[in-house]
């Protein structure tokens, strides 16, 4: 174990000149085997007129294509690998549960990559061979139970794999196996948390040191609300199976403001979704990701459809010298645009959550705004306030009692378009 720490300590503590290095290398030879090996890259490229030998650095990045979600669907079930059939160990799934699914394949390097990856989460974390990880993401198709598990397998530790749902069983579970670490989406411990109550246990009692959660967006406010219900430290993990599963990208800087980027391993750039264009430092667009380091089917310029910001590509105070981003504010296909104002679910949560409220829905159907809570009906006003102030919009908003919304026990779905 010892040895997957400091292999772990040492990638994320690499200084600038020597990610760049290592990323260049990696950029260079990875597009070259996208084109010699992928027969979606080979045609993408040919049609782009890319001279893959005058590809000689990061720089030239935005001179590629970019890769979308329809061209993945387009590409199943394996048209778009770059290793024979038999060298493919796996397979996970992404997309929607309707239409072609997006088939990833991993090669046993791949999955090794993987585990590294998510073993620099799990050192950021201090999640170690002491820890009793209850695992609750689905194992299936989807790919966090794995990734977790990948992880918490080569470190030794005391590994609960119980995937999601039976509430009730979770929190014997917790109780009984004295649970350390708990993995999941970010909606799900609340409901944990609810259930566990009418159980008469109060999750602050349980050991839960660590909840390490993702899959979905989720607010700041959702997190010191989840870390004081239960007297634990909550991390953002990010999660795409597309870049090859949870943890993949990168990880929650220590200072808690954003998650740097593995660069050895992945290009993050931010483009205007309409245009293309790639923005500066600062600006908010979706992130475009380019695995450098993955070998069945590493994507270029992939169109993730996540929402963040690059914060700084100099130094962070944490020490960590690989590029770091917002937390993800939403998704381009959750962006709800009302009165000619812009703005994402989580950006209600936040406001939200800091009334205490947890439970609610958004309905952006017709043109028009309905925000639904469970709730005191008197908070309604100072909420419709700081909507208006910090959202910069004018919802109607009704309450509901409690326990009248649906519950989740894996992604939440609180948007409701028509
Ligand atoms: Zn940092």
């Amino acid at each position: 174990m010892t040895d997957v720490y400091d292999r772990a300590k040492q990638d994320i503590f690499r200084k600038r000149g020597e990610i760049e290095e290592i990323r260049n290398r990696r950029f260079r030879k990875i597009v070259r085997y996208v084109y010699e090996n992928s027969p979606l890259y080979r045609r993408k490229f040919k049609e782009s007129g890319i001279d893959i030998d005058k590809i000689k650095s990061i720089e030239d990045i935005s001179r590629l294509p970019f890769t979308t979600k329809q061209e993945l669907r387009e590409s199943y079930p394996l048209k778009a690998v770059c290793v024979p059939k038999d060298r493919v160990v796996r397979v996970q799934m992404s997309g929607g549960t309707t239409g072609q699914p997006v088939i990833i394949p991993y090669t046993r390097h791949d999955v090794e990559q993987w585990k590294e990856m998510m073993m620099r989460a799990f050192f950021l974390a201090e999640v170690t061979e002491r820890d009793i990880i209850q695992i609750t993401p689905a194992f299936g198709l989807w790919n966090g139970g794995f990734g977790f598990h990948f992880a918490a397998d080569a470190i030794n530790a005391f590994v609960i794999p119980i995937g999601p749902g039976n509430t009730r069983n979770q929190i014997r579970f917790m109780v009984d196996f004295g649970t350390t670490v708990l993995a999941g989406t970010a909606s799900y411990p609340l409901r944990i948390a609810e259930v566990a109550d009418e159980m008469g246990i109060d999750v602050a009692e349980l050991n839960v040191e660590k909840l390490i959660l993702g899959a979905e967006p989720w607010s700041e406010e959702m997190r010191r609300r989840i870390e004081r219900t239960f007297d634990a430290r909550a991390y953002d993990i990010p999660g795409l199976t597309e870049m090859g599963g949870v943890g993949t990208v990168g990880f929650e800087c220590p200072e808690r403001d954003g998650l740097h980027i593995w660069e050895d391993n992945y290009v993050a750039e931010v483009i205007d979704p309409e245009t293309g264009e790639v923005l500066d430092e600062g600006e908010e667009g979706e992130v475009v990701y380019t695995a450098l380091n993955r070998e069945g089917m590493p994507l270029i310029r992939y169109r993730s459809g996540e929402v963040s910001t690059i914060i700084s590509r100099d130094g962070c105070e944490c020490g960590i010298e690989h590029t770091k981003i917002k937390r993800i504010r939403g998704r381009t296909d959750d962006m709800i645009i009302y009165k000619g104002v812009k703005f994402y679910p989580t950006d209600v949560e936040n406001i939200l959550a800091e009334h205490g409220v947890v439970n609610y829905k958004i309905f952006a159907i017709n043109g028009k705004l309905e925000i639904v809570f469970e709730g005191d009906e008197r908070i309604k006003s100072a909420i419709a306030k700081d909507l208006a102030e910090f959202v910069g919009i004018h919802p109607a908003i009704k309450t509901v009692p409690i326990g009248q919304l649906e519950r989740f026990e894996g992604k939440a779905k609180r948007l409701i378009r028509g």
